[in-house]
Formats: structure tokens, sequence, C-alpha cells
């Protein structure tokens, strides 16, 4: 059986790590980049480092507004489906890439899967929210990474089969845990010690398109008190030059490029905190026992927040200061399944097929 998989940005090259593997086993997979995200640093370290295998396609389809690069990925998707007829195609996440893969699918009455449905922030002003809706309601097949994921989706009244099958990025966090706690020079490159410093990350349009907003960000980071690593991603540069706000922000945080995923890894299980505005990343602090202080006032991944792992700051620094003086939790429930979603993945993708 043949199975399309619409990738296109960061996360989506660690989720497809975990899944490509077991798929390939008993499936055909023609794997598509959109090109949402283009630059290297952020998807073909990924194919090396990873495993993922090089993108069968890639489009070359990054840049525009949310809407224009929309429109293109649907156009040119819609032809390629045309082109290869495929038995299913598979999303992934939340991104313009998922919308598009899953709306093109369906109107080429292809049966869709998404790994990672039914997760919600409630925040409709998210462009990755409703990329998230959208996708779970044209979905045949929806593998919820946990159970408050498939309680959301039963209460939506989604109409396709529904089945958890726990977070694929665990998987990949377990493989890569052993060449991460190896890794002892990215810590000395960046110039840090061990469970002193904060690593952050920022680049949501939430966070980072709004000039006003941008500056309580730098302001927040000069101001949290340990030393800051942040490894900036390429919309966030070009935003802070575009603000004049590099030099303020260099001038008291460790700034580098995007890490590969191993050399990340290798920092956030160091460091005292996480500072983050990504979704991936708060689940990645809680897999490793460190407290998170999200930069939003809402969050998708909820258990981490009820369980006391993650704390929702927005872009407060009073706030994000007096979290970093919480005590961590003593205990850290397994929330988002074993490590064996992807294998789990492909196993529903042979239902799918089958049926
Ligand atoms: N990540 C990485 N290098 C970095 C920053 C993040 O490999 O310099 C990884 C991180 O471990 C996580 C993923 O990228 O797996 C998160 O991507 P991003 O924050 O772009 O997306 P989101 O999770 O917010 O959708």
């Amino acid at each position: 059986m043949k199975v399309v998989t619409v990738i296109g940005n960061r996360p989506q090259f660690v989720k497809a790590a975990a899944v490509c593997g077991p798929l390939r086993a008993v499936h055909e997979e023609l794997l598509v980049h959109t090109g949402q995200h283009y630059d290297d640093e952020l998807s073909t370290i990924f194919v090396e480092e990873l495993g993922v295998p090089r993108p069968d396609l890639e489009l070359g389809l990054g840049g525009g507004t949310n809407t224009d690069q929309t429109a293109r990925m649907l156009g040119a998707l819609g032809e390629l489906l045309r082109a290869e007829q495929p038995d299913a195609v598979l999303v992934y996440g939340d991104t313009n890439s998922t919308l598009a893969g899953a709306l093109a699918a369906a109107q080429a009455r292809v049966p869709v899967a998404h790994v990672e449905a039914g997760m919600r922030s409630f925040d409709r002003a998210m462009p990755e929210e409703l990329n998230r809706v959208l996708t779970d309601h044209m979905a045949d097949l929806l593998l919820a990474p946990s159970d408050v994921a498939a309680a959301n989706l039963a209460r939506e009244g989604v109409a396709g089969d529904v089945e958890t099958v726990g977070d694929v990025m665990v998987d990949v966090a377990q493989i890569v845990a052993p060449r991460a706690r190896a890794d002892g020079a990215t810590l000395v490159d960046a110039g840090v010690r061990a469970g002193e410093y904060v690593l952050a990350t920022a680049h949501r349009a939430g966070t980072v398109d709004d000039p006003a907003r941008l500056r309580r960000l730098v302001d927040l980071l000069l101001g949290l008190g340990p030393p800051v690593v942040l490894p900036l991603h390429p919309r966030t540069r070009a935003r802070l030059r575009e603000a004049g706000l590099m030099a303020r922000l260099q001038a008291g945080v460790i700034v580098c490029p995007p890490l590969g995923y191993v050399a990340f890894t290798s920092l956030l299980i160091r460091a005292r905190a996480v500072v983050t505005d990504s979704g991936g990343v708060q689940k990645e602090a809680y897999l490793a026992g460190v407290p998170c202080v999200t930069l939003r006032d809402t969050t998708e991944w909820v258990e981490t927040v009820q369980t006391g792992w993650n704390t929702l700051v927005d872009l407060d620094a009073d706030a994000a200061r007096s979290a970093l003086e919480q005590e961590a939790p003593t205990t850290r429930p397994q929330l988002y399944g074993d490590g064996h979603a992807g294998k789990r993945v492909a196993a529903a993708m042979a239902r799918l097929l089958a049926l």
C-alpha cells in the first residue's frame, strides 16, 4: 500500500523519525517536504542525525502569509495526489503543511491519518489551533498522543476513528537520550555549567511578530537571573534585526544558531529550567524532568501544567522569575506513552488501509 506523508517543518522531521521506519517495514512511503521550513538547520540536519529518510519530493513552498502559503501547498499537493494516487495520506501536528495535506487528501477522497490528533490550546487566535481543529475534522484516522487529546476528540464528535497511540516524540527522545547524555561538548561551546543555566527558545508568531511583544520577550530573558542560552530560530532572528533589538539581546543572553536535535537535547537535559513558547519543547522538558516556563497564556500540553512541571506566564517577566524559583514536583507520571508510538501508528495505518 502506498502512503504519501506530508512534512514541512522542524518538529515534523522529529515526529517522522519515529514513524518512517516502522511504516516502511510494511508500506511504501513517499515522503513529501513542502519546504515550509527550508533552512538546513531546521530540516536536513534531522535527516542526518535522526535517520529520517531523505524526502522523495521537495516542493519548496516556504514564505508568504499563512493563507497564501496554505493555498500554494494545497494546489501543489492536489496535483501530486492526482499523479501519485496513494492509498492514504499521513500528516503530523498542526502546521500549514498539516492542514494543506489533509484538505488536499480529503478533497481527493484519499483517507487521511493525523498523528498528534486532539491537541487543543482552545485559543483560536493561534494559527496552529485552527490547523489542528480543521485537520481533525477531516481525518479518517486520528492518532492521539494522550488520553486528554482523545477526550477532546470525543467531545467534538469527530467523524474518524480515534486511537490513543502515545506520543511519537517520546520514541525519539528515548532513542536520542544516550547520545545526548554522551555529548558534553555543546555545554562547553555555550560556556555554561550543568544545572546553572536556562535553555530558551521562542519563534511563534504570537511571541515575535509584534515588535512590542518582541521587546517584552527580550527584557524577560535579560531579567531572568541565571545565564540564558537561546538557540535562535531564523524567524526570531529576522524579527529582532527588523526591530533593532539584536544587540540588546546579545548583551545579556548567549545566542547561538538553531541546534541539531542531539545538541539541543544535550542542553535541555542539563538545564536548570527551560523557557519556551514551543509546543514540543514543553513536553521534552517534562520527559527530561526539567521544569518549564511557557511564554504563552495557553498550552495544548495541559498535563504538564496540571502536574506542576510547567507554568504559563505569557511574557510577564515577574511571573517568569517567580516560576523559576519554585521547587520541582517530586512525581512525574508517564503521560505520553511508552516510547513505542511509532509502531502503533504503523499498525493503525495497516488497519486503515485494510478497510
Ligand atoms: N529543536 C532542535 N533544535 C533547536 C530547537 C529545537 O532540534 O535549536 C527541536 C526540539 O527538540 C523539538 C522541536 O525542535 O523537538 C520543536 O520545534 P519547534 O519549537 O520549532 O516547534 P513546535 O514544537 O513549537 O511546533
